[in-house]
């Protein structure tokens, strides 16, 4: 019951991922109707139900347009898992800062990389300048899109593919 199920507003807008039992929840009280089961049937005591995998809401709720939350991890990815100075695909991968901390630098998608541990040692404390690094690209916020936040799922939940793509 904890799969996750592809939220769509009432625009078919991709906006949100949720639990099985969520979304059977939100179906049940008719707030959500079901777009794409196939993943089986939940029994009750008295009612079977298709379980979804993808329910759009009735209404179109306002929200911001989504974004990537700034985490490690997500520095990661936007980074490919390489190294931003030597660009390689590196086990211990760390993050650093390019204008480092000590000089007012910020913890921002433009201020952090992907470094492996041996760049990250040799930029220490230093500017980009001083350390005799170079970046191989300019580090900016992820784009926002559909398929870049739940590129994750389609490897798993390829049926909703169409849904994400072009939002
Ligand atoms: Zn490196």
């Amino acid at each position: 019951m904890n799969e996750p199920v592809l939220v769509l507003n009432g625009n078919y807008a991709p906006i949100n991922i949720c639990t099985t039992r969520r979304a059977m929840g939100l179906i049940l009280i008719g707030k959500a109707n079901l777009v794409m089961d196939g993943r089986g049937i939940v029994r009750t005591v008295s009612k079977t139900f298709p379980k979804p995998s993808i329910i759009r809401l009735h209404h179109v709720i306002k929200r911001p347009r989504p974004c990537v939350k700034l985490s490690k991890r997500e520095i990661f990815r936007r980074d490919q898992f390489r190294c931003q100075y030597c660009g390689q695909l590196a086990k211990n991968l760390t993050v650093d800062h390019v204008l480092p901390q000590h000089l007012g630098g910020k913890s921002n998608w433009s201020n952090l990389v992907t470094a492996c541990a041996a760049c990250n040692h040799q930029k220490g404390g230093f500017t980009l300048k001083h350390s005799g690094l170079k970046l191989r690209k300019k580090p900016q916020q992820p784009p926002g899109s559909a398929v870049y936040l739940f590129r994750k799922y389609l490897n798993i939940y390829q049926e909703w593919e169409p849904y994400i793509q072009g939002w």
